[in-house]
């Protein structure tokens, strides 16, 4: 091992916050296939940014999640869920702490007809693509703002994804969750307070499964709306880019594209990181984007957005991890 490569195994050693003990036992939990250490996790998000994180878990059952969420709170262990990490920035330095994402029995839908409307049973680890194929088959018209989105259920669940307009929370009766203690509890949507690209669930809770209630359209309506609006996405996003959809929620009566455009930021480009030359509130990984480049062109939006027009913009995306220390750009 060269000797740079031996001081930076001894400096993630050093940062790291899961004991190996710990990591032995949730091992055990989740089974030795499901469980990596110092995962880089630009390979678990859309953006393809970020460091490695301590441990990343894929939690294969109901059983393993809610003894895995224990073994994490009495450790005290920082956590974080991922779905398709498709509304994430993680930063270079990656994330001391557990990593977790949900195996395929978290995935399916079960469909109960309801006079002119459906009950969809739905898992958190179900990509929305497939929520939208079976929109196209039982006609759920509504969902079309959903069609092309392109992360799981559960995150849009917490994300509250949508369009401006439109947003999954408006269809939910109720969501499931494993939380901190290991419990399984049933949120009613009142609880859950959605609003635009809002929502709340108790710190550290695991969104595993959700039921939502949709009218039944004409399946050919539903086919031509979700059409439509994936038609109108190809059109104006820049989706052969890896990105994290739009960076910024638009400020109320406002677009944070059409801000940033008009701040003449449209196509500025930090080593591989750029504000999209489509659409200003896409930033694209060119290839080999650093988190921290990324983060600059975040930064630089936001204060040319605010020195010209007085409007503070907000992240939509949620930014996880550490910086990269200085050593790390070192090899
Ligand atoms: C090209 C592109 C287009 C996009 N278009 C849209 C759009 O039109 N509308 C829109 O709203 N979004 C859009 N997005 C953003 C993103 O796809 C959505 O927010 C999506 O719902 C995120 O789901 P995910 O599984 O990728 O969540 P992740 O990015 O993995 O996570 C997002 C957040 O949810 C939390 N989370 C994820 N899963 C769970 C879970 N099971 N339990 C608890 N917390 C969880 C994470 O901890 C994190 O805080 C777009 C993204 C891209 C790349």
């Amino acid at each position: 091992m060269s000797s740079q490569k031996h001081w930076r195994k001894l400096l993630i050693e050093e940062r790291r916050h899961v004991d190996p003990a710990v990591v032995d036992v949730l091992r055990e939990i989740v089974g030795p296939e499901h469980l990596r250490e110092h995962e880089p996790l630009s390979g678990l998000t859309t953006w393809r940014t970020g460091g490695p994180a301590d441990v990343v878990v894929r939690v294969p059952d109901l059983d393993a999640l809610s003894k895995v969420q224990q073994v994490i709170a009495s450790n005290r262990i920082p956590s974080v869920v991922l779905g398709r990490g498709s509304n994430v920035l993680v930063q270079d330095g990656g994330f001391r702490g557990v990593v977790i994402t949900l195996g395929p029995k978290f995935s399916g839908i079960d469909v109960e007809p309801l006079g002119d409307s459906d009950r969809i049973h739905v898992g958190a680890a179900t990509p929305l693509g497939q929520l939208i194929k079976a929109a196209r088959q039982h006609g759920w018209r509504s969902l079309a703002p959903l069609g092309g989105t392109p992360g799981t259920v559960g995150g849009a669940l917490r994300m509250n994804a949508g369009d401006r307009h439109t947003w999954i929370g408006q269809f939910v009766e109720s969501v499931d969750i494993v939380k901190r203690d290991g419990k399984l509890t049933t949120v009613p949507v009142e609880r859950i307070g959605y609003g635009y690209r809002h929502s709340q669930f108790p710190p550290g809770s695991v969104i595993v499964s959700g039921i939502l209630q949709v009218e039944r359209d004409d399946p050919s309506l539903a086919r031509q709306a979700i059409d439509e609006h994936i038609a109108r996405r190809k059109a104006t996003q820049p989706l052969n880019l890896p990105s994290c959809g739009s960076v910024f929620r638009n400020p109320e009566n406002g677009s944070a594209g059409e801000l940033i455009e008009r701040a003449g930021l449209k196509g500025v480009r930090l080593h591989a990181a750029q504000i999209s030359e489509q659409h200003a509130n896409f930033i694209v990984n060119l290839g080999g984007a650093t988190a921290r480049d990324i983060l600059a062109l975040i930064r630089l939006a936001r204060q040319k957005v605010y020195e010209e027009t007085g409007i503070r913009l907000e992240e939509e995306v949620r930014i996880i991890g550490d910086p990269a220390e200085e050593h790390d750009d070192e090899d």
